[in-house]
């Protein structure tokens, strides 16, 4: 069915060497205190790439203290905000230098296209770092016109500690829309990566020390969510805790951070994202969309336009076409030219896919193509296209994160409008028209914390990303980013003389 990569072909050998296995804390790289060690996969195989430390309590703790005494005793807070900037710069242009092996470790240990790790998330992290760069020596406060005899200015601080959390879908891109804006803003940073992906958040940390980063600044540790992850997010000495992951997760650490210190959270979670085609859209252009919109990442999105809505007018022709298009989907080795889908992450994720996929076809939807596991090693999927899809069954309400494509048919706007919304999620939404006034009334009336027109999955440095409802609480990217790292320091003082 699948025009060129077969899964089951021996799998190409990336060109890069693992060298990075262990914890970075204080700018050393350093054993668990434990000394345990647990193996991180190829999703091409399920074989281990490498066994990398394992932290637990002591090793946060250490990792926090270091943070702690590069906040407390500086450089890095009370360095000139050009200085700082001017070694965030340095450390992009050193990923620059380094993009093909970082972008072929990516795709080892992720299994995303080769061609995406080195086209999208090598480039955007290394233009998030730059963005953030520029946004160093530009961070101010404000004079007040205070009523009375006072003077008053604000002064915009780094908040102290961030524990940083981070997913395994985007490795590289999430840990610099978290990295980033914090140590702009001055702060030092306790990073904590998924237990799937631990190789290249250590590999481009280290170039960020090369680029001299003061120790302590930036630690890195690989481990489990219950045991090291816990302990981030509990710890006294954290000054503010950003979380990247399931919503389920997202509850946790928040109760972790109010039991312990109160320490402020942001959180990105999940969603389940509507994709509206209207009946007066280019559906060629719409289908492709979909299409990308869907299956791109192996479908492991976050903002996944998993929920596409398609007027019945053009609905059979857009089902004809979405069907087609997925059976064109090349799925193999990511490291091969050309194609288009790799592995999922691992075998938690892969029986889930299959699970939901299961259900769909047991709840009445029309399976048009895909359904099964492709080839007969590692975690591949193929393309599944679903219609359809009624409001009520699984496969419409669950985040599945995985190559599962759900159509659903629709009448009239303020029914998919209502339909859109009826989600405990919100973050983000596509819509598909010609009709300024329609596109009007959409962009207003969806409870998404993007709403893309005419477009999907348009990231960029500048544009800020987040959720309403159980998506996420604040922002990434952008200038909405700072002020989840700063505090304001409100700073009055008396006047002596009226007239001045
Ligand atoms: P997850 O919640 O299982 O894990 C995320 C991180 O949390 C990992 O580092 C994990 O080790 C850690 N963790 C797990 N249990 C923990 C605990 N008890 N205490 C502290 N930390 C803990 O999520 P995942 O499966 O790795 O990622 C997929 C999810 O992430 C999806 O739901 C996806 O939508 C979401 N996501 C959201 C965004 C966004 O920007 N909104 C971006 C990417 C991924």
């Amino acid at each position: 069915r699948f025009s060129t990569a077969v899964a089951s072909e021996e799998p190409i050998v990336p060109p890069v060497q693992i060298q990075d296995t262990q914890l970075l804390i204080n700018g050393q790289f350093v054993d668990a205190a434990s000394g345990k060690t647990f193996p991180t996969l190829d999703p091409r195989t399920g074989e281990v790439i490498a066994h990398v430390a394992e932290s637990d309590v002591e090793d946060v703790n250490l990792a926090v203290s270091a943070a702690r005494k590069a906040f407390d005793e500086g450089p890095w807070p009370k360095m000139t905000a050009y200085k700082r900037s001017q070694i965030i710069l340095r450390f992009a242009d050193l990923v620059e230098k380094h993009s093909d092996e970082l972008a072929a470790l990516e795709t080892w240990n992720n299994g995303k296209t080769y061609e995406q790790a080195a086209n999208v998330d090598v480039p955007m992290l290394i233009r998030i770092f730059r963005y953030y760069a520029g946004w160093a020596d530009k961070i101010h406060g404000l004079t007040v016109p205070a009523d009375g005899l006072h003077h008053v200015q604000t002064l915009h601080e780094p908040i102290g500690v961030a524990g940083q959390i981070v997913p395994w879908n985007f490795p590289l891109l999430i840990y610099a829309w978290k990295v980033a804006p914090a140590l702009a803003c001055g702060n030092t940073v306790v990073l904590k990566t998924a237990e799937q992906t631990p190789l290249s958040a250590l590999y481009v940390s280290k170039l960020f020390h090369e680029a001299g980063l003061p120790p302590g600044v930036l630690n890195v540790i690989s481990g489990f969510g219950p045991t090291s992850g816990a302990a981030l997010a509990s710890h006294m000495d954290v000054d503010k805790l950003a979380f990247t992951g399931s919503t389920e997760t997202g509850k946790i650490v928040l109760q972790l951070a109010a039991k312990s210190n109160l320490k402020p959270v942001t959180l990105e979670l999940g969603g389940k994202s509507p994709f509206i085609v209207c009946e007066d859209a280019d559906v060629d252009k719409a289908v492709e969309l979909a299409h990308s919109a869907l299956f791109f990442n192996q479908g492991q999105c976050c903002c996944a336009g998993s929920r596409t809505f398609v007027h019945e007018r053009v609905y059979d022709e857009f089902v004809e076409k979405a069907k087609a298009r997925a059976l064109k989907r090349v799925v193999g080795d990511p490291f091969k030219k050309g194609v288009e889908q790799g592995p999922q992450i691992d075998s938690g994720q892969f029986k889930k896919i299959l699970k939901y996929i299961r259900s769909g076809i047991e709840s009445g939807a029309t399976l048009e193509s895909g359904g099964e596991r492709f080839g007969s090693k590692g975690y591949y999927i193929q393309p599944t296209v679903f219609s359809n899809v009624q409001d009520n069954m699984l496969i419409a309400k669950d985040e599945i994160f995985g190559p599962v494509q759900s159509i659903l048919k629709f009448k009239d706007l303020d029914e998919v409008i209502q339909r859109a919304n009826m989600t405990r999620y919100g973050l983000a939404a596509g819509v598909f028209t010609q009709n300024l006034d329609t596109a009007n009334t959409m962009m207003r009336a969806l409870r998404a914390g993007t709403v893309w027109i005419n477009c999907f999955d348009v990231f960029d440095a500048a544009i800020p990303f987040g959720g309403y409802k159980m998506s996420g609480q604040g922002r990434v990217r952008g200038i909405y980013s700072l002020s989840s790292y700063l505090q304001v320091k409100a700073v009055v003082t008396a006047l002596k003389n009226p007239a001045w």
